[in-house]
């Protein structure tokens, strides 16, 4: 991977590489897995609660593009909010970063609302971040590094 020296503040920082998926929130993952295993022809490959966020989630592949569908599992959850608010549809967008904390800091310095400012554990093996909507033109970003 080549050095990136234009950042200037972090020049070892690999800014966002890709869209890694789209988040949809969902009333009922129960329905909605079988929406969208029509949809793709394939059911989910992977289902999985996160307790801490409140939110269930299924994962599709559609060739090279994933998509988490959210089901929240209490009224707190940030989803039940969301739906409540907005309702179903999409929720936000994930970009995969080589080095989440390195991330959040060049983001943060260009002025961005970092919603957790420590990386914590996602689904799908991930480590996550996301930027507040406010400061995104109304769409919540997620970061999300692999975990090693
Ligand atoms: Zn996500």
């Amino acid at each position: 991977m080549p050095a990136l020296s234009g950042l200037g503040l972090f020049p070892n920082t690999t800014p966002m590489r890709k869209v890694e998926h789209i988040g949809i929130a969902v009333k009922s993952l129960e329905i909605s897995n079988t929406v969208f295993e029509k949809l793709f022809g394939a059911p989910p490959y992977k289902s999985e609660s996160v307790e801490s966020e409140g939110v269930n989630t299924s994962f599709f592949m559609n060739g090279p593009n994933k998509i988490e569908l959210l089901e929240a599992t209490n009224p707190e959850s940030p989803i039940a909010k969301f739906l409540e608010k907005k309702g179903e549809g999409i929720h936000h967008i994930a970009f995969d970063v080589e080095d989440i904390v390195a991330e959040i800091a060049r983001l943060k310095a260009e002025g961005f609302i970092v919603l957790n400012e420590i990386p914590k554990k996602g689904a799908d093996n991930k480590l996550v971040a996301f930027l507040h909507p406010k400061s995104t033109n109304g769409v919540l970003i997620e970061l999300c590094q692999e975990m090693r």
